[in-house]
């Protein structure tokens, strides 16, 4: 970072003079401590490293391999944003979507617009989120997808609906609909899914009107943004000995006191140094647990085409790894892909009656 002292106009000639010396301190540490920050190195990442699928370190510090892309398209899914290239996760995660995405659209949910999962390698990503960076998070969309397949261009560029009043935190009632709930409640449903993620407003429109089944609730977790897109958190898969699992959620619906809390005024003041730099602008890969660094040595895959998902609950090889074996080697093709394990049992019912289903003809490919 350097100070331009052109955009300094009328400073006192001392002070511009400290702000130069405070400059060239700060270029000259950079110049002696040029530590690569890790989110350059994992931005850079196209492709993942080939290898069975493993998560290293936590949701917010860490990073896999044996990434599998989330097609483009599926018959219920479309990917938005899809320039960032954050349609990247474990193939439990993948799977699990293409899963979702079919019970929702049984559901009556008219398909999925999928946000960011993960940088291809994970790691901390160069802009955003803090978490997503083992391959077990995924952000969808609370916008349903439209009657027609979105162009590259709309992708980018459509906005979302922010369901949520900015000022009173609460929802907007004349956008949510019965099938949000329902499509929370089936996101929740799955045993592989530990916690999602909703802006305060979501989870007390839920908490405010869920009625028979509460138990659920217990998944849903209020957090500051998440007021166009839900985000859902996997829990740490087999064959992943260094991926570290968050605390068990609490019994409750969590509907209480701590829901209370982001109804006052202290959650929301601003921040008294909004220009601070965020803790993914600063890890080095000193900060990541020591396998990232080779999960970045690793050779690229193929093409993004061999290790993009397949569907449709055809299991992918198997082939987990021994606790604390070294890394297998890379394949260079799908082949070496873990199965998803478990993310194709058996769907339970959910009894929210729906308004429609989505017209057959609108079938991606
Ligand atoms: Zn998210």
């Amino acid at each position: 970072m350097t100070i331009s002292m052109r955009s300094l106009p009328g400073r006192r000639p001392f002070l511009t003079a400290a702000l130069a010396i405070v400059a060239l301190a700060g270029l000259a540490a950079g110049a002696i401590t040029a530590e690569p920050r890790a989110k350059d190195l994992f931005g850079a990442k196209k492709l993942p490293a080939v290898a069975a699928a493993q998560s290293f370190g936590f949701y917010s510090k860490g990073c896999f391999t044996g990434g599998v892309a989330l097609p483009m398209d599926g018959m219920n899914w479309e990917v938005m944003r899809p320039s960032r290239n954050r349609r990247w996760g474990h193939p439990t995660m993948i799977a699990l979507i293409e899963k979702l995405s079919r019970d929702a659209a049984a559901d009556g949910w008219p398909g999925l617009l999928i946000g960011d999962i993960s940088q291809p390698r994970g790691g901390p990503m160069l802009t955003g989120h803090a978490s997503h960076q083992i391959g077990l998070d995924a952000d969808i969309w609370l916008t349903p997808m439209p009657d027609r397949k979105l162009t590259t261009q709309e992708r980018e560029n459509v906005s979302a609906t922010l369901m949520v009043d900015d000022k009173t935190h609460l929802v907007k009632d004349r956008l949510w609909k019965p099938m949000h709930t329902q499509l929370l409640k089936r996101a929740a449903s799955y045993p592989e899914v530990e916690r999602i993620l909703v802006n305060p407003g979501i989870k007390k429109k839920l908490c405010d009107t869920v009625t028979g089944d509460r138990t659920w609730l217990r998944k849903i977790r209020p957090f500051w943004g998440h007021d166009y897109h839900f985000h859902i958190r996997i829990g740490c898969q087999p064959g992943s000995p260094n991926c570290k699992g968050q605390e068990a959620t609490p019994d409750d619906d969590g509907c209480g006191k701590p829901l209370a809390w982001w109804f006052t005024e202290e959650p929301w003041r601003p921040n008294k140094n909004p220009d601070a730099p965020k803790a993914r602008d600063l890890m080095t890969m000193a900060n990541l647990p020591k396998q990232c660094r080779f999960v970045l040595d690793q050779p690229d895959a193929d093409s993004a085409e061999a290790v993009t998902y397949r569907g449709g609950g055809v299991p992918i090889a198997a082939r987990a790894p021994e606790p604390d074996a070294p890394l297998p080697p890379v394949t260079g093709n799908a082949a070496g892909l873990p199965n998803a394990v478990n993310a194709f049992t058996a769907t339970p019912e959910i009894g929210i009656p729906l308004p429609r289903r989505r017209p057959p003809a609108n079938v991606g490919q």
